[in-house]
């Protein structure tokens, strides 16, 4: 061990890679880790935490016009772009800070370069080379484009965080998790959305109760959906972006927002957002990757190469940031604390901070039936108690889907206000295998909208 550089060498400081490393750290390993761009990854710098906050600023809008069915009078009232984007970049800057502090307070060695696999033991990082008994690879993933002609016109997520002002009119292609929440963060805020989606309803791989009553809820949020519609080419012209469809319609728009998927950060590419990166070196040491570019690891996160590790993102499982964390501190557990520790990949919940928002947990009803065969559902759908004064057209989604030979909940699924809040509950009971029996036996807490999965018949 001694006669290496590091006992850990991890390439990409977003939430996988700095956890990992803080915890190898935390077992007495010697650390070190790089980083391209900035310390806190996709999650801190340029995706849920910034997004998140945007949502925040974005809901203000409904809420000012909801207050006066509640007495209030509120003034004229102003939105400004530039103050909440300043706002959003302070906040990501003082966790970019914090971030490197936890680094350096675990003893891990922070080399703000870009690094590169040189074999089994050997990462080169901004033309130094190191030597590690292992090396971990958490580079996460980046956006992703269909190559059309006029590509260059459109913008990532990343961009749409940085915009210099509000669109006016705002194209969003796809319909999967940032598509439907930007659609709602720039709707919120008075611009014009088109949201166009190559299918009949947003958020494939959801339950179909979720995407219908999510593609509803756009509507009435204002968002123009244009299903079963594929962009040919983008075309600058005098008054804005012209998006000309495969059948020949014409979409005019001052900014189109490309949300169309994500792919590992492993390989040299060139898509319309990042220009010709060069790749992470797996070609040195024979580690395959899949179609989309993912690095192939066992469920111990273990490449092909025995001294060479990835999790989060780049290995294209649940690309979430939680997972990424537990992937990242399952793997210190095992090589650097004696304790074999395997990511359950079970169970996990997951949010959309769309308007409103949707949780989920476990499996949808197709999913399950496929699974178990028979199920029983139960469904609950109704105006938030907080409407009834504001007069405001919201409706909230509630599901459980239950095993009936055994009355195990098996999914639940919710859309609605703090939906987020009332899954991470309930995924709990899910992880305990609880029974439909063991929700009706609950309590509820009166009046919420959360008592609804404990009362439904
Ligand atoms: P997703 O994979 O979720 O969705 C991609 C969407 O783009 C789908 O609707 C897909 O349509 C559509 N699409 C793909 N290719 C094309 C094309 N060529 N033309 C038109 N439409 C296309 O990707 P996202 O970029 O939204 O998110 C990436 C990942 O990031 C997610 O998987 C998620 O894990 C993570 N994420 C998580 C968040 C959270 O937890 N709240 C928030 C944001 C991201 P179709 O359904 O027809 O294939």
């Amino acid at each position: 061990m001694a006669g290496y550089d590091f006992d850990l060498f991890t390439i990409g400081a977003g939430s996988g890679g700095v956890s990992g490393s803080r915890r190898a750290a935390s077992y007495g390993a010697r650390v070190g880790i790089c980083e391209d761009s900035r310390v806190g990854g996709t999650c801190v710098i340029r995706g849920c935490v910034p997004k998140k906050l945007l949502v925040y600023g974005a809901h203000f809008a409904e809420d000012f016009a909801d207050a006066a069915g509640y007495g209030w009078t509120v003034g004229e009232t102003r939105f400004d772009w530039a103050s909440l984007i300043a706002a959003k970049n302070r906040e990501t800057d003082r966790l970019n800070g914090i971030y490197k502090k936890l680094l350096a307070d675990s003893g891990v060695k922070l080399y703000e370069k870009r690094g590169r696999i040189i074999d089994p033991h050997t990462v080169e990082v901004g033309g130094e080379r190191f030597t590690a008994e292992r090396i971990l690879i958490a580079t996460g993933a980046r956006p992703v484009a269909p190559e059309i002609p006029g590509i260059e016109h459109s913008i990532s997520s990343n961009e749409a965080l940085d915009l210099p002002e509000l669109p006016k009119r705002v194209a969003v292609v796809g319909g999967g998790y940032i598509a439907v929440e930007f659609a709602g963060i720039f709707a919120a805020l008075g611009s014009a959305v088109t949201l166009v989606i190559r299918g009949e309803r947003v958020l494939r791989g959801f339950d179909e109760d979720v995407r219908e009553s999510l593609t509803e809820a756009l509507s009435r949020h204002g968002i123009q959906i244009r299903p079963r519609t594929e962009i040919a080419r983008i075309d600058k012209g005098a008054g804005g972006l012209i998006l000309t469809t495969a059948t020949g319609a014409t979409i005019e728009v001052d900014q189109v927002l490309y949300a169309t998927g994500r792919e590992p950060n492993t390989r040299a590419h060139s898509t319309a957002f990042r220009a010709n990166t060069e790749g992470v070196g797996l070609e040195n040491v024979g580690i395959p990757t899949d179609e989309t570019g993912a690095v192939a690891v066992d469920e111990w996160s273990r490449t092909c190469v025995p001294s060479i590790y990835a999790v989060g993102d780049v290995t294209n499982r649940l690309n979430l940031t939680p997972v990424a964390i537990a992937e990242a501190r399952a793997l210190a557990e095992t090589l650097f604390n004696d304790n074999p520790t395997k990511f359950d990949p079970t169970g996990v919940p997951t949010a959309v901070f769309s308007q409103p928002p949707i949780a989920t947990v476990g499996l949808t009803e197709a999913e399950a039936r496929a699974e178990v065969g028979a199920v029983d559902v139960y469904r609950a759908r109704f105006r938030p108690m907080k409407h009834t004064l504001t007069g405001r057209e919201e409706r909230t989604m509630m599901k459980l889907v239950v095993d009936r030979a055994t009355d195990r909940v098996l999914g639940c699924h919710m859309l609605g206000a703090d939906a987020p809040e009332i899954i991470q509950g309930l995924a709990i009971a899910l992880k305990c295998g609880a029974t439909k029996r063991q929700f009706d036996q609950t309590v509820g807490i009166h009046p919420t909208a959360a008592e609804e999965f404990v009362t439904m018949r």
